[in-house]
């Protein structure tokens, strides 16, 4: 079932979850027992990231080295297709466009609707360590938008081509067949952080939505205000999907500094002040972080929203707690 048709559904609002495919070598075994203990509160789907090849250097027998693109990562089409062949759930594998041409994605779009898979997100993906800003591969996408347009033209093409693979989304071109994909997007209630501003950022957001996307689903973010101030703002600016909030629980104290530093966004003093207090007894910074996250979901509950991401993060004991506190 697509992800739209469970939102358009209405009624109580749900959990979703978002994990990160494991590292080469993790059997299915492992990933699927990791994923169990979430399974008894319904979870209506479980999104899977994708990671970009990242760069390797070998040192060759002379001294000098070489560069090598290297994967770590399981990849997320795999993924999803070991939980869908254990639990009954719809799985909403990412793409992103960082690293992949266009043949590349139509390639993959190719083999998640063999697989039944019809719900994708789409990304841009950051920049690889090394270059200072994005940069797409020859023949790639340079904005999430893009990527949202070439899924679109995919659907059309391969319904007018039915039986004839490949050889389409990099052609510009327009139909009005049913979707294939739910396609969600991400939002950014602190903004993104390559945006010089919010206002610009959600004109860029709607940009996404007008090409195509069913909904959005936000970084995450510690001050509930900051959400509503941002689904305001959105609708304010014409962008009518839902936006299901994305939350992260706290776990260890380093987080105070590395959360803020990869994904932009604010932690507050209230919160940190509490880590702080905390010292150097890591249970006690993982319950203040619990406790946060079910109050921020608690909130969130009463205001009318749609679903609850979580981003696991390959963590269970805390969310599989804020679960079971408010589902
Ligand atoms: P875009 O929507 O393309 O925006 C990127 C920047 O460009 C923004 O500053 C935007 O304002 C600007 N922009 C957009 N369109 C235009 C335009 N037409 N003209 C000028 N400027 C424009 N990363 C991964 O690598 N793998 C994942 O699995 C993954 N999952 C994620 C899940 C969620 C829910 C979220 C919120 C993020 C996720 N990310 C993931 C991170 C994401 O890839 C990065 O934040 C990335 O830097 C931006 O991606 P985007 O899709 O939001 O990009």
């Amino acid at each position: 079932m697509k992800i739209s048709e469970i939102l358009s559904r209405g009624g109580k609002a749900f959990p979703s979850l978002e994990i990160v495919p494991p590292l080469k070598g993790m059997t299915k075994d492992e990933l699927i027992e990791s994923i169990r203990p979430f399974m008894e509160f319904s979870p209506q789907y479980i999104n899977v990231t994708c990671h970009r090849d990242e760069y390797e250097y070998r040192e060759k027998p002379d001294g000098s080295y070489s560069r090598h693109l290297v994967r770590k990562r399981v990849s997320e089409v795999a993924v999803c297709g070991a939980i869908m062949s254990e639990f009954d759930i719809e799985t909403v594998p990412h793409i992103i466009c960082g690293g992949a041409s266009a043949e590349e994605i139509e390639s993959e779009l190719h083999d998640l609707r063999f697989m039944g898979i019809s719900n994708v997100m789409a990304l841009r993906g950051d920049s690889i360590a090394g270059e200072k800003r994005f940069t797409p591969v020859q023949g790639g996408y340079r904005y999430a938008s893009e990527l949202v347009s070439a899924i679109r033209r995919f659907e059309q093409i391969s319904r007018q081509e039915t039986g004839i693979p490949g050889n389409g989304i990099a052609a510009k071109g327009k139909g009005d067949n049913p979707a294939t994909f739910s396609i969600g997007v991400g939002g950014y209630p602190e903004k993104h952080f390559e945006a010089p501003n919010i206002e610009t950022d959600i004109v860029n957001l709607k940009k996404k939505v007008d090409a195509g996307a069913d909904y959005v689903i936000t970084q995450m973010f510690f001050d509930n205000s900051v959400f509503y101030d941002f689904v305001g703002r959105c609708r304010a600016a014409g962008i009518s999907v839902p936006i299901i909030p994305g939350l992260k629980p706290l776990s260890t104290a380093r987080q105070v500094s590395s959360l803020p530093e990869s994904f932009s966004l604010d932690i507050p003093v209230e919160l940190t002040d509490a880590i702080k207090a905390a010292g150097d007894d890591r249970e006690a910074v993982y319950r203040i972080g619990t406790e946060w996250c079910i109050m921020q979901c608690k909130d969130l509950l009463r205001h009318n929203i749609p679903a609850v991401h979580f981003y696991t993060m390959g963590r269970s004991r805390n969310i599989v707690e804020i679960l079971k506190e408010c589902f």
